[in-house]
């Protein structure tokens, strides 16, 4: 099946990444046919990810989700450009694998502020043309940790403000279903990219495999897939929902 985004504006926060979940799904989204927006610390990285994944109906732009002007240009930036924004992605992240007793208050904005208040400040610059357009949808990009605890590589932080951002996403599912816009989530297990790249021995893989009823890691296109179906009408009575990406972890 293919067009399920056909002309969709799409903007994907920290998809810059080159074997990340983000540009896998500026890949996935390109193909079925969404204009794809790559917004990301740096403008050259933003802009070098949009070019490799089509010299055409895609544009990098920059955008530092922990502040809200940045993520307000990047907004204008893409509405001017295109005239619209239907699908917001926030994607960007990171982790920090600290214990309780070692986060500084440095550890933990660092962490909140890029998951947590990133979604906030990044959905606030969007959300003003999809309620002028009466419609749209958000996908937050939460985590298993968020259900589970911290894993081996988000602390205990990491997995505080991926709960942080459910909660957050079905209230603003509430507040804006009225505008038909749709608000969801999605919560990734173990995914091997530059977040967990390198960093896992074959002990440690064996040891994380007895917990993962699907028995592998999860690959970027698995929560790409996630994605398209949440940004697109396959989706289409669906808000307020967590999409478990990670291969039944969340049962453990
Ligand atoms: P990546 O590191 O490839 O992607 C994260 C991207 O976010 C990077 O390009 C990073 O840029 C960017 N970024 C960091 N800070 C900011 C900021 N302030 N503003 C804008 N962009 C920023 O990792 P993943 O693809 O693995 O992670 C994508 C998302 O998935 C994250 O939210 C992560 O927490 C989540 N996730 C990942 C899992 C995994 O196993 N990989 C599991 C569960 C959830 P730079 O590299 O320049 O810092």
């Amino acid at each position: 099946m293919k067009g399920l985004l056909e002309d969709k504006v799409c903007i994907i926060t920290g998809g810059a990444g080159p074997r990340g979940i983000g540009k896998a799904a500026a890949r996935l989204f390109h193909e079925h046919g969404a204009i794809v927006v790559i917004a990301d610390l740096d403008l050259e990285k933003s802009r070098e990810a949009a070019a490799d994944v089509s010299s055409e109906r895609t544009l990098g732009v920059v955008c530092d989700v922990t502040d809200k002007a940045s993520c307000e240009a990047a907004a204008k930036t893409v509405a001017d450009a295109f005239g619209r924004i239907d699908v917001l992605i926030n994607n960007a992240g990171i982790t920090q694998p600290l214990k309780t007793m070692e986060i500084t208050a440095e550890n933990y904005e660092q962490v909140t502020d890029v998951s947590l208040r990133g979604m906030l400040y990044m959905s606030q610059a969007v959300l003003p043309y999809m309620v002028e357009q009466k419609g749209g949808a958000i996908v937050n990009t939460s985590s298993v940790s968020a259900q589970r605890g911290g894993g081996i590589f988000g602390g205990p932080h990491y997995s505080a403000a991926k709960a942080g951002m459910l909660g957050l996403s079905k209230a603003m599912a509430r507040e804006f279903g009225v505008h038909n816009i749709r608000v969801n989530s999605v919560t990734p297990g173990l995914i091997q990219t530059d977040i967990t790249g390198g960093k896992l021995t074959d002990e440690i893989k064996t040891q994380i495999l007895t917990g993962i009823p699907l028995n592998r890691l999860g690959d970027a296109a698995d929560v790409a897939r996630g994605f398209l179906f949440l940004a697109s009408e396959l989706s289409s009575y669906t808000t307020g929902a967590a999409l478990d990406i990670n291969g039944g972890m969340h049962m453990y």
